[in-house]
């Protein structure tokens, strides 16, 4: 029998557990809404293996040392990011790390289909207009998603995706990526970045936070867009300069933006702020704009992403603990 913890168990996570237990009765899976912390770790002792989520930072050598005090073998992260590990310290105390680099693209490039569907047709003006019982039709003239050119920046997992998302509705697509890949050939045309800016109806971001990455769509990158653009954000918050992308959306250099990505994000998206002000005031700003949508960091969130999660790192420490090589494993310094 062997037995695994996880932490930071969400409820969806928890029906996607059970489903899976049903074929595994061999294997117990127990969960909690803890994140693993020194105080909390002690609850993995007896236990062969632990899950946790991305955004449960392990700062504390102490945690380390105590699951392989426990004879505990790897951590499986159930999410993509790893930078809340202490490398060296996992390395230190021969824990084998496990992430799932890709759950679902699809879902990501599902919501930026339905970000740009829903201002390119202007539905969030005909949502503020029936909420005082106007119906008229002023303004609400569209164009259709085949006349149009969709620019990617970042055309990995999740940009290819959209790509064939939008090429599969007649758009023309267009894409900037240092890395260009020959399969793409027949879904989209590889150009610069200023020319995405500078061509593209819809531009939607979709490469990692870099150094490199960080705020490289600012003032100038939004004077360079066509003021019908729509622009959209689902990658992360801090690639885009958000007092820029705020004048601009002032300003109308551009159309409109769909984000589900901001900079600042972390303590407030998936938190519920009801009946007391959230604290991000560029989130603020933003939510009080008629030509901006907003949804609270949600691209992944699908029941096939979250299935992925839960059963692609149940494998990976499965796999870890009978002795074996995880199919995610994280590269580690040396000892
Ligand atoms: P990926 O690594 O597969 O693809 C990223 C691509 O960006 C690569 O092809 C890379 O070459 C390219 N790139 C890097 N620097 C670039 C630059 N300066 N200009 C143009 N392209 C550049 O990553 P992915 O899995 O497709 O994820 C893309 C983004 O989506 C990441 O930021 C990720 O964190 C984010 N994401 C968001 C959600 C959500 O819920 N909104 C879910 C998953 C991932």
């Amino acid at each position: 029998m062997t037995k695994l913890l996880m932490f930071n168990s969400l409820d969806d996570e928890v029906d996607v557990i059970k489903n899976w237990q049903a074929s595994h009765p061999d294997i117990v899976i127990d969960t909690n809404k803890e994140t693993l912390t020194p105080e909390t770790v002690d609850l993995v002792k007896g236990y062969d293996g632990l899950l946790i989520q991305q955004d449960n930072l392990i700062d504390d050598p102490k945690v380390y040392q105590k699951l392989h005090s426990f004879g505990i073998k790897q951590i499986s992260l159930r999410t993509t990011g790893y930078e809340t590990i202490d490398l060296k310290e996992a390395a230190a105390n021969d824990l084998t790390i496990t992430n799932v680099p890709a759950y679902s693209p699809r879902s990501v490039s599902e919501l930026v289909l339905a970000h740009t569907m829903w201002l390119l047709r202007h539905l969030n003006v005909a949502a503020q207009r029936e909420g005082h019982n106007d119906f008229t039709w002023d303004n609400l003239q569209a164009h259709e998603i085949h006349e149009l050119t969709v620019g990617i920046i970042g055309a990995g997992k999740i940009g290819s995706e959209v790509a064939r998302v939008f090429k599969a509705l007649g758009a023309n697509i267009i894409a900037s990526d240092p890395i260009h890949r020959p399969e793409l050939n027949s879904v989209l045309t590889y150009v610069d970045q200023q020319t995405v800016f500078e061509q593209a109806d819809i531009i939607t971001m979709h490469t990692p936070l870099l150094s490199s990455t960080y705020h490289m769509v600012d003032e100038a990158a939004f004077k360079a867009m066509k003021p019908s653009a729509i622009f959209i954000n689902a990658s992360r918050g801090a690639v885009v300069n958000t007092p820029a992308l705020l004048a601009a959306l002032k300003n109308k250099d551009i159309a409109a933006a769909g984000i589900d990505t901001i900079e600042n994000e972390a303590n407030i998206f998936s938190k519920d702020f009801s009946h007391k002000d959230q604290p991000n005031s560029w989130l603020n700003e933003l939510l009080s704009l008629d030509n901006a949508t907003v949804s609270p960091h949600i691209g992944f969130y699908t029941d096939i992403a979250v299935k992925n999660m839960v059963e692609i790192s149940l494998e990976d420490a499965l796999r870890i603990i009978a002795g074996k090589h995880g199919q995610h494993e994280i590269e580690l310094p040396e000892k």
